[in-house]
């Protein structure tokens, strides 16, 4: 039995990651299971396996492991890196410093440039710190592409261009969990030696999979890595995926839907889905404007095109405020994380979504924030249409311009 009473229509899965799945990607994976020794798999191991290869715009090895997003930070780490290495990671937000609280349990010594959530990895920042490390002790950078707990992007091709100025042989490190297809990303020309990501997110998919793709330089400082490891062992991926095997069950499943969802990103035009994903940012943040809230990124340098995170007014509980919503609209927002539990909301604008499912987002949140009593102007929604309206009707003028 269901722990839901029935509700009529779509829930709202509003959040950044999980985020909702296609219809045709739930059809793919719903199939029996095969034997993951066997030629069929082989096949589809073959063909998702090099497919993949091109969200991340890389020419090099991808890696999947049956894992959460989590794992694939792991995996980077110890497959790189020894123990006691000095790594430069910057405090964007939770998962940055979920990912530095990793590095310190696994015995690396991690050096944290401090936020206050409210800017993406400053590439100044870094080469300030990078400049001053003239010994070469940094072995690595790890920046978080899109943070998903503040809402801020980073500009990974500054972030490259710094340590290249400066000559510094760090490995570059990218998670770009909530970034992968849905801002543009690309591994091969931004000289990035990991990238970190998972298929809850951008790809549309269930939770399941960890990815890591990686550079010749990262395949060839794992040779001299003195980390502890087994399970993510990247030599025995590389062994058994030149096959199209995996060195353990994989997620045979989940593996048909990447198969579809790298499909559909295709069919749909990268570049286009990476527009949408700007338009909903814009859109959202015109609304929280309107209404008079604080969008928490306060730099436009940095704002996130995946998800918005929303100030309320103090005073107010923002849990209070999504679990009303969930309650009255069947809408579930994104919670604040650490430093900002309470204090903020989230509205994810990622994977598969469109103008009018953001505008029965934005509608959702305006008169829950009238429900709860939250001072705010109205018209944040209104906002988001005309601009949204603005937009689509760009493409129709250039088609009539080009008769
Ligand atoms: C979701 C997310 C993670 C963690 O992924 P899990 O699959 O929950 O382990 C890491 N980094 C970022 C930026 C994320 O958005």
């Amino acid at each position: 039995m269901s722990n839901r009473p029935r509700s009529s229509g779509r829930h709202f899965l509003q959040i950044p990651g999980p985020t909702p799945i296609p219809d045709r990607i739930l059809r793919a994976i719903d199939m029996p299971v095969i034997d993951h020794r066997g030629p069929e798999f082989q096949k589809l191991g073959r063909r998702v396996l090099e497919k993949v290869k091109n969200i991340f715009k890389t020419k090099n090895n991808v890696f999947i492991f049956p894992a959460s997003g989590t794992g694939g930070w792991e995996s980077a780490l110890v497959n790189c890196l020894s123990p006691g290495d000095k790594v430069l990671m910057f405090e964007t937000g939770q998962f940055a410093t979920l990912w530095k609280r990793m590095a310190t349990r696994l015995g690396l010594q991690p050096e944290f440039i401090e936020s206050d959530w409210r800017i993406g990895a400053d590439p100044a920042q870094i080469e300030a710190r990078l400049k001053q490390d003239t010994a070469h002790e940094i072995k690595a950078v790890c920046v978080v592409h899109n943070e998903t707990a503040s809402g801020t992007a980073a500009p990974l091709a500054e972030i490259r261009n710094v340590i290249d100025k400066l000559g510094h042989p760090a490995l570059f490190f990218v998670d770009a969990v909530s970034s992968l297809a849905s801002i543009d990303l690309r591994h091969d020309e931004w000289g990035i030696d990991v990238t970190i990501s998972g298929s809850q997110k951008g790809l549309m998919l269930p939770p399941g999979l960890a990815f890591n793709a990686v550079s010749q330089k990262a395949l060839e400082a794992a040779k001299t890595s003195r980390f502890a490891k087994s399970y993510w062992a990247w030599d025995d991926m590389l062994a058994n995926n030149a096959n199209g095997f995996f060195p353990y069950t994989p997620a045979t499943n989940l593996l048909y839907g990447l198969d579809v969802a790298l499909d559909m990103l295709e069919e749909e035009g990268y570049d286009n889905v990476f527009a949408r994903h700007i338009r909903h940012g814009e859109a959202t943040r015109r609304a929280v404007v309107a209404w008079g809230l604080e969008v928490l990124c306060r730099d436009p340098k940095y704002y996130s095109p995946v998800v918005t995170t929303v100030l309320l007014p103090p005073g107010h509980d923002a849990d209070a405020f999504r679990a009303l919503v969930l309650e009255t609209f069947n809408m579930a927002l994104g919670a604040g994380l650490g430093k900002v539990a309470g204090k903020v909301l989230r509205i994810g604008h990622v994977g598969d979504t469109n103008d009018l499912t953001l505008m029965g987002a934005l509608s959702g949140v305006e008169m829950g924030l009238e429900l709860a009593g939250i001072p705010h102007r109205k018209g944040g929604a209104s906002a988001a249409m005309e601009y949204l309206a603005e937009q689509a009707r760009k493409p129709a003028q250039k088609l009539a311009a080009a008769e």
